[in-house]
């Protein structure tokens, strides 16, 4: 224990402090000196004990057993658990801190079960000594309570008989069973004192205990399941004996006061031992969340070999920049491609690869001021932001400083390395404002170098010509949704579970007449440009309900996902179409989902927000897509109407996971879980995965392995197919899918 602490503020609060010298006291006060916890002296003096160091702790402020735990009940304190969250970006080692540490905490519990433990253990435990307490007590009040009764009656009735002055009202009372005078060899002497039952069977009995000689201590027999208690006293001197039979009293009454003592005290500890743990645990679960959340938004804003933020990181860092800068301060995004890069992944392997990448990141650090901006933006691309002072030809000194660090010659595991490089760049705020714009230009830069003898060049609007297929798209989109060109295709969702289906996600395909099935990476953007998103989600939506129509006619009732874009939420059109669909359509019954990516929720958070309510309202289940990508925090996500997350792919389908990567993709079910939302994983693509998605208690799974996107014919034959190999491999039970019932 780090004793220097110690002098440091308290690590208790006033609550905890108060409720310490209250029981502390009452545990000295009955354990040390009324002797009236139990009838141990061991146990009172450690209750005593124990309540004496509480006083002692309240007092100074301090709890030893908190220091030990890292622990406090103080906001104030400064010993509380530190969230190493200090700039962990530039980190070069794989294992990022922000990353690592979470591994350490609550890993793979549910804070439910957790929450309920700490208030069922503490209570369980308090009960069951106040049992053992309670029985102790009873047992033993009543027997000696008994025994003096009876010894007084005995010692009554002798000198009663001997010099009839004693009062002897006991004579009546109707727990004397029997009063029997006699002689040391048993033999019955009657006097007027005497009393034998009258029930043959009982005075058989008081008799034989009379004669067994044995006069000189009380003793306790069981009578047809009543206790009875002899007690014989003896007047020497005239050979006379009396023996009193007695039957075991009700004493409740007269142990009303240490039973109410006991029951208090337990009452106490039990509801500070379940406040404190259940105080502790959700403190630890604040934290654990805080970090996790902090792990989850590092990874999906760096790249993790060189520590590097990646091109959401960038995006984020230039978009704050553009906005303070506010045209003042002129800068330019420097891409760096570097040559050749998969011949040396190829012939030198991955690990050397990864090396040279993490030595080739070293050199730009070491190069670019750590106020400026580096990033990686994937395998072979870093990007830099530069500050321009004055003369823009400063970005090409820039570039050209950039390009003689990493041209030198490297030295990895002895095997000297050349490497080439070629340069992107462009400029703010003269050819854009805007951040994801510049990084576009710049590259357009940098792939324009590649067809040239130079290894340097500046955007220039001349590069920037759209190839003939982007203009296709841009110009054939809108007659593409009025003319039939696009059609759906259907992926399902799997219970990782039971391996029942659970539902399918339509996803849209081009048919274009020259370029064949277009997908809609390639046209989405666009059509949020172009406004024509609206059109083409009402597209989606009706499609969608006529195909649910179409299944519901077949007895098949499958619930169907749709993506839309945040521009959508804005259109009221398309909000009642939802509505109509979802309360009079063919989506009733909960069989319609909207999928909405976590960035199209936080950019427009008020207005998404309002809406999401209303749409939720509606009985529509709505899933956060590609989380983990975006800059969603969990905080906001808590007060979010969202039933599903949908975990991105990025964080699932991962090439031989190291044991940060299972225990992050463990966390971020888990806390999807406490979210109160259903978890599915999306990019599924072998066993091994969707073995690990089950381990980890994960709701749904959809990916290649489970099937590729296909037609609702192909869907209704996947069915029909997979009742049997889906579900068996993997349930070993015959649990079919739901909608096969239904078919049936
Ligand atoms: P998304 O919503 O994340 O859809 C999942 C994408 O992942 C689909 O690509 C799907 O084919 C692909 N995928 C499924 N399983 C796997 C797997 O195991 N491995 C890999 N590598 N990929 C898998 P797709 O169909 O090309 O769609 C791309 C994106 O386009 C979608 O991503 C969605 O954001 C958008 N999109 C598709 N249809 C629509 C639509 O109707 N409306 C809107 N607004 N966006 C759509
Ligand atoms: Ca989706
Ligand atoms: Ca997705």
């Amino acid at each position: 224990m780090d004793l220097t602490r110690l002098s440091h503020s308290s690590n208790m609060c006033f609550a905890d402090r108060a409720t310490r010298l209250f029981v502390g006291g009452v545990l000295v006060y009955t354990g040390l000196f009324q002797y009236g916890l139990s009838d141990s002296a061991l146990i009172n003096t450690l209750a005593g004990v124990f309540g004496l160091t509480n006083i002692i702790a309240s007092v100074v402020g301090i709890c030893p057993g908190y220091l030990l735990a890292n622990f406090s009940t103080n906001k104030n304190a400064t010993q509380d658990l530190p969230l190493d969250q200090s700039d962990s970006r530039q980190e070069t080692d794989s294992q990022h801190p922000a990353v690592a540490s979470y591994t350490t905490n609550l890993k793979g519990e549910s804070i439910h079960r957790i929450l309920l433990l700490s208030i069922t253990v503490p209570v369980a435990i308090v009960l069951a000594v106040f049992a053992y307490l309670f029985f102790e007590l009873s047992t033993s009040y009543r027997e000696s309570s008994d025994t003096i009764a009876v010894t007084s009656i005995a010692e009554m009735a002798l000198l009663f008989e001997s010099t009839g002055e004693a009062s002897f009202a006991d004579y009546r009372n109707e727990n004397v069973v029997a009063i029997v005078f006699h002689d040391a060899y048993g033999n019955v002497i009657p006097t007027v004192l005497e009393k034998i039952p009258s029930d043959p069977k009982l005075r058989r009995m008081v008799l034989e205990q009379v004669a067994l000689k044995n006069n000189d201590s009380a003793r306790k027999f069981e009578f047809h399941g009543n206790s009875l208690i002899k007690s014989t006293e003896s007047l020497v001197d005239r050979g006379l004996h009396v023996s009193v039979f007695y039957k075991s009293s009700d004493t409740s009454s007269t142990m009303f006061y240490p039973l109410v003592s006991r029951l208090v005290f337990a009452v106490l500890l039990a509801l500070w031992l379940s406040g404190w743990t259940a105080h502790y645990i959700l403190k630890r679960y604040t934290e654990y969340v805080a970090k996790n959340s902090e792990a989850i938004r590092f990874r999906s804003t760096h790249d993790l070999l060189t520590g590097l933020p990646n091109r959401t990181g960038l995006e984020e860092m230039l978009h704050e920049r553009v906005t303070q800068y506010k045209n003042n301060q002129a800068f330019a995004v420097i891409t760096v491609d570097i040559a050749n890069f998969h011949y040396f992944n190829d012939t030198l392997g991955h690990k050397l690869g990864d090396k040279l990448l993490i030595e080739i990141s070293s050199r730009l650090k070491s190069i670019i001021h750590s106020h400026e901006s580096l990033a990686r933006l994937n395998g072979d691309e870093f990007c830099a932001v530069i500050s321009l002072n004055g003369d823009h030809n400063d970005a090409f000194d820039e570039a050209a400083k950039i390009r003689r660090a990493i041209c030198q010659p490297i030295n990895i595991d002895a095997v000297r390395l050349d490497v080439e490089c070629n340069i992107g760049l462009s400029i703010y705020p003269d050819q854009s404002t805007d951040a994801v714009d510049l990084i576009r230009l710049s590259n357009i830069a940098l792939h324009y170098t590649k067809g040239q003898s130079v290894h340097i060049t500046a955007y220039d609007a001349a590069q920037d010509r759209h190839d003939d297929k982007s203009l296709a798209i841009i110009t054939g989109l809108q007659t593409a949704i009025e003319d039939g060109q696009l059609k759906l295709v259907y992926q399902p969702k799997i219970d990782v579970k039971t391996g029942e289906l659970h539902g399918v996600e339509a996803l849209v395909r081009w048919q274009h007449p020259i370029y064949q099935t277009v997908p809609p990476v390639e046209f989405i953007g666009w059509a949020e440009k172009s406004g024509l998103i609206n059109q083409l989600t009402k597209w989606v939506l009706s499609t969608a309900e006529l195909q649910s129509k179409e299944w519901l006619e077949k007895g098949m009732s499958i619930p169907i996902a749709v993506n839309l874009s945040p521009i959508n939420l804005e259109d009221e059109q398309i909000l009642s179409i939802i509505k109509h669909a979802a309360t009079e359509g063919y989506f009733q019954g909960g069989l319609l989902e909207l999928e909405l990516t976590e960035n199209a929720v936080v950019k427009n958070i008020d207005k998404a927000f309002e809406k999401m309510g209303e749409i939720k309202a509606l009985g529509v289940s709505i899933s956060i897509d590609d989380f983990g990508t975006g800059l969603a925090s969990f905080s906001y996500l808590r007060n979010f109407p969202v039933t599903n997350l949908k975990i991105d792919r990025s964080f699932v389908n991962i090439e031989a996971p190291d044991e940060h990567d299972l225990v992050l993709l463990h966390s971020m079910i888990e806390l999807g879980h406490n979210l109160n939302c259903v978890v599915t994983a999306e990019g599924v693509e072998n066993d091994e995965t969707l073995e690990l998605l089950r381990a980890s208690e994960c709701d749904f799974a959809q990916g290649y392995h489970i099937c590729r996107p296909i037609s609702p014919n192909e869907i209704e034959h996947w069915i029909e197919e997979n009742k049997i190999s889906l579900f068996d491999i993997h349930t070993n039970s015959t649990a079919y899918p739901k909608i096969y019932r239904n078919v049936a």
